[in-house]
């Protein structure tokens, strides 16, 4: 038994015949999304070497194909690669690698990926979910290259996010650890797309400022926002936009979105007591918009000196960090993480 996310790994290092010989083998990680499968190899420094993209078809022997024959295939080409991990959003049961739900992409759910993917790549395949990927991305390369405990929050069409604890990935006893966009922040709140009724992610994700924006600008017809709204449904960037433009509305609108998010990030706060809260996503590029009434709200519902200690500050990696946590992610046939689990500590 392997103990998940602990200890250096010796991988890189092996005794040749003149000494001791460092092996540059890279890891592949793939982000299969619901519109697109993009994978790169990535060197144990973080480093893109190569890095290419085709659409997903939800059907469950092209998107198989299209992974293994075509993405993988094209990516390695030229490359030695020691691993594969695939990052998928959803609800993923890491431990075995496989998908338990995935929206837009039920064809991957319940496939043993591990063997399905290993035999026709020949390589060590694994499967974690995007989000938490994501985090040991920012963590190993991005805003939290220099901590030992670090949340991501990611704020798009939904809400996703990971911990790092100690420099250990929190997965839980089965992988589906680090759901944060699922923690209840309003039990009569809106309706999630998992089922429950006010998660944070229907409370701070783009849809559910999209949601609140339709509201308030039935209530403000008069509003920039009103206006929009009235020829066509607001989106959560129009929102962003208007809000920069001086749209009171649309700035309370996005200041009530921070509230919900700081309650979760209280929350969050409370339990783990990170070094640093990286936000990503979408929604992020609201900055202060967003950010100053969820430090607020953290203000008021953490505890000193965790509250005054912690960081909020965006993430760095962008769209890049799935692929790239999830190569920090790929282990070998030893389980042994391909890219160590640190270059600094
Ligand atoms: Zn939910």
């Amino acid at each position: 038994m392997f103990a998940w996310g602990c200890g250096a790994t010796s991988k890189g290092v092996w005794s040749g015949a003149t000494g001791v010989v460092r092996r540059s083998v890279n890891a592949i990680g793939v982000d299969v999304g619901g519109t697109k499968i993009a994978a790169g190899v990535v060197s144990r420094e973080g480093e893109l070497l190569n890095e290419v993209m085709h659409p997903t078809v939800n059907v469950r022997e092209l998107v198989l194909s299209t992974i293994a024959e075509a993405t993988i295939a094209e990516v390695k080409r030229g490359y030695e690669v020691g691993g594969v991990c695939l990052v998928v959003p959803g609800f993923i049961l890491a431990r075995e690698n496989r998908v338990l739900s995935a929206a837009n992409l039920e064809a991957i759910e319940g496939i043993p990926l591990k063997e399905e993917l290993g035999g026709r790549t020949g390589l060590e395949v694994t499967v974690e979910n995007d989000a938490n990927a994501a985090a040991w991305g920012e963590f190993r390369f991005g805003a939290g290259k220099h901590v030992e405990d670090l949340i991501l929050v990611t704020l798009g069409t939904g809400v996703g996010g990971g911990v790092i604890s100690h420099g250990v990935l929190l997965r839980g006893a089965r992988g589906m650890g680090g759901e944060l966009g699922h923690i209840t922040v309003h039990p009569a709140g809106p309706r999630c797309g998992c089922g429950n009724r006010g998660c944070l992610e229907a409370l701070a994700s783009g849809t559910a400022i999209a949601r609140r924006a339709e509201k308030v600008a039935n209530e403000r017809p008069e509003s920039a926002l009103g206006r929009l709204a009235a020829e066509r449904a607001p989106l959560g960037e129009d929102v962003l936009d208007l809000a920069r433009k001086g749209d009171e509305v649309s700035v309370k609108v996005l200041h009530e979105t921070g509230i919900w998010l700081g309650i979760g990030l209280a929350t969050f706060v409370n339990i783990f007591d990170p070094e640093v809260i990286a936000v990503g996503g979408g929604v992020s590029e609201a900055g202060d918009l967003v950010l100053d009434s969820a430090r607020g709200e953290l203000r008021l519902r953490s505890h000193s000196p965790s509250r005054d200690l912690v960081e909020i500050r965006e993430a760095t990696l962008g769209t890049k960090s799935g692929i790239l946590g999830a190569a920090a992610l790929a282990r070998d046939e030893d389980e042994e993480y391909v890219l160590g689990v640190s270059a600094t500590r």
